[in-house]
């Protein structure tokens, strides 16, 4: 069985990341898609490990750790973005991989992109790179999503939506399936 880990970013005790209103924590958007996605790429028939702990905050070396010791396929960090502290106008989605991401990476970090654009209708930021440290210290295809701003009003509002949840794990879903199994069937 092909093994996936996801990993929602932060965690309950993690400070800041919230909207300037505060009604929003990013962990709570991240572990509910977390949880989502669990159950649909279970449906696909996918193994699926947690990096993250609904009880307490994991390390970002625990993290990386964990999942190069499960040898898992890819490893997928679930976010919200936020631009500074207040509410502004910066807005939309955008996906990561390492600096000098595998080809592999990168076309799962494009399908899940196109995917998330697709379902979510929001502004297309792309994909793009950077030295994140669950990128860099993982062995295997791993990517980091921003699914939307807090700190945009409209997207803050969406991200505290049981259905705007649902449809990023959708997504994000879809995309992992259709490249677990890419030429495999
Ligand atoms: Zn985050």
């Amino acid at each position: 069985m092909m093994k996936i880990m996801i990993d929602a970013g932060h965690g309950p005790e993690t400070a800041g990341k919230r909207s300037p209103d505060g009604l929003l924590r990013e962990f709570s958007f991240n572990s509910a898609v977390a949880n989502l996605i669990q159950q649909y790429l279970m449906e696909e028939g996918l193994t699926v490990y947690f990096a993250h702990d609904e009880q307490k905050d994991v390390s970002l070396a625990e993290r990386t750790r964990y999942a190069n010791k499960m040898q898992v396929e890819a490893f997928i960090s679930i976010h919200a973005n936020a631009y500074g502290t207040n509410w502004n106008l910066a807005n939309g989605i955008e996906t990561y991989a390492y600096l000098t991401a595998s080809q592999e990476s990168l076309a799962l970090a494009s399908l899940i992109q196109r995917s998330l654009i697709m379902a979510c209708n929001r502004t297309d930021r792309g994909v793009k790179k950077a030295d994140f440290a669950v990128l860099r210290e993982t062995n295997m295809p791993a990517v980091l999503i921003e699914c939307g701003f807090m700190t945009h009003r409209q997207e803050a509002a969406l991200l505290l939506q049981k259905a705007y949840r649902k449809q990023c794990a959708k997504a994000i879903s879809f995309a992992i399936t259709a490249w677990a199994y890419r030429g495999k069937l």
